[in-house]
């Protein structure tokens, strides 16, 4: 149920001041990345501290009204998308940032913008590596709640590796602080994981503690042209190089002919990272004897070419592109591409992602096929043991994989057993996860 003249209710409680309802506001904050669903929302609110979200969770179940936490909408299935007259609350003001200098960590509230926190970071000589093309907008709360990885995966692990602690409303109103910043803690279940990836349904993160990193001294980054998958597997990411390589980003020959290329079926642009120059050369000779195409390259080519990696989603997202965040496990990562080419006869499926860890985005460049793809990529997808989703989320775009993955049955009943107990009142995101 939801009440008519909720604008009006909230001016009321909130003030003129906080609340939004023009035409352009509901535009640009009623929807994420993904535009195949339509926004609608009531009204758009800028909560400036905690107890203002307090108060908005309370009004949400006094008038059964459910409302969208809303970051910076880059999320890419519609997770922050208000199709139905929902309440979204945007944490666009709550951009505080704060150093702490014992532990070299940072304090932000969850509107803080990704690169925003790494500069802050690299100002104190320090690093924050969560690493993906949307980080110039996206925000620190919505990169925990879609449990975000990205580029820098593979050594640093994902966004929330970095969290030393975070504080949360929940869907009663109640303000909580979990800490994760023990080595060791069994006092019961890590609930503070629940939050990661909850995509807003359990609660609203209003604060993130995020621990950072020493920056290493030396970087050198290579291009690879190849033709076989299991080359990066085999000969570059063996245990020896492993501990120095900090990325591991390819791309198919689709995607070369988006810049008007095309080299080989794949390329990769791997970037090494130590403080050790020693160790850095010791892999660059070990990579220069594994028998394919290797360029070093200098600081100038290497943004190019980082640059020219992040440009990829965004030209596929002006073609339209139907994305597939797929992660099989490493060991049948060559048959998942190989099945790929062979179903692509007109070169319709784009692929390309993070090799380091078998997750790769095929994204389907066709109206005609696009049906006949998904299906067989996600039966493939199956068939191999993979994740439909690697770190993108399900929003409201991808809840039918529920069903196409009939494996992850189990966990949607917990899923849904949580949200029950924790939201009776159903006003949190409830057109995310659950139909
Ligand atoms: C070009 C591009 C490239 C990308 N590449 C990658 C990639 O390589 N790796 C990767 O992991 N992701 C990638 N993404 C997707 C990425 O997960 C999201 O863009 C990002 O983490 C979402 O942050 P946001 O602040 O924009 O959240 P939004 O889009 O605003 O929201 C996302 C979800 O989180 C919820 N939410 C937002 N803020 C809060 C909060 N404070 N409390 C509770 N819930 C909240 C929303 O309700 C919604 O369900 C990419 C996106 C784009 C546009």
């Amino acid at each position: 149920m939801m009440v008519s003249n909720v604008a009006e209710l909230l001016t009321k409680e909130f003030g003129k001041k906080k609340i939004k309802t023009s035409k352009d506001y509901l535009e640009k904050y009623g929807r994420d990345w993904y535009k195949g669903i339509e926004a609608k929302p009531s009204a758009i609110v800028f909560p400036e501290n905690e107890k203002d979200i307090q108060n908005l969770i309370l009004f949400a179940n006094k008038h059964k009204h459910p409302i969208v936490p809303s970051g910076g909408r880059t999320g890419l299935n519609g997770g922050a998308t208000a199709a139905n007259n929902e309440i979204v609350v945007s944490s666009e003001k709550l951009n505080k940032i704060e150093w702490i200098s014992d532990t070299n960590q940072i304090k932000c509230q969850s509107g803080v913008i990704t690169d925003n926190a790494k500069e802050f970071a690299l100002e104190k000589n320090r690093m924050l590596p969560i690493s993906f093309s949307g980080t110039s907008s996206s925000t620190i709360g919505g990169n925990l709640a879609t449990n975000a990885a990205g580029a820098k995966f593979i050594r640093y692990g994902s966004a929330k590796e970095h969290v030393a602690g975070i504080k949360v409303v929940l869907p009663s109103g109640e303000l909580i602080e979990l800490r994760r910043d023990l080595l060791k803690d069994a006092t019961g279940p890590n609930l503070i994981e629940i939050f990661y990836g909850s995509e807003g349904t359990l609660g609203f993160i209003t604060e993130v503690t995020l621990n950072t990193l020493s920056k290493p001294i030396h970087i050198e980054t290579i291009l690879i042209d190849f033709c076989d998958i299991n080359l990066i597997h085999e000969k570059i990411l063996k245990k020896k190089n492993r501990d120095i390589i900090s990325a591991v980003e390819f791309w198919d020959s689709n995607c070369q002919r988006l810049f008007d290329e095309e080299q080989s079926n794949y390329q990769a642009l791997i970037e090494l990272s130590s403080d050790s120059q020693e160790e850095i050369t010791d892999c660059l000779e070990d990579l220069a004897n594994i028998g394919t195409d290797i360029s070093l390259l200098n600081t100038k080519q290497a943004n190019e070419i980082w640059n020219k990696r992040e440009e990829i989603p965004v030209k596929l997202a002006d073609l339209d592109a139907y994305k597939l965040d797929i992660c099989v496990p490493i060991k049948n990562l060559k048959k998942y591409l190989q099945e790929i080419r062979k179903m692509d006869k007109n070169g319709e499926v784009y692929c390309f992602g993070h090799l380091g860890d078998g997750n790769v985005h095929a994204n389907i460049v066709s109206e005609k096929n696009l049906g006949m793809f998904r299906k067989k990529i996600y039966e493939l997808t199956v068939s191999l043991d993979g994740s439909p989703s690697a770190e993108h989320g399900i929003g409201q775009r991808k809840k039918y994989i529920w069903s196409d993955f009939p494996h992850y049955s189990d966990k949607l009943k917990l899923l849904e057993t949580l949200k029950k107990s924790m939201d009776p009142n159903n006003i949190l995101c409830p057109k995310v996860f659950f139909n």
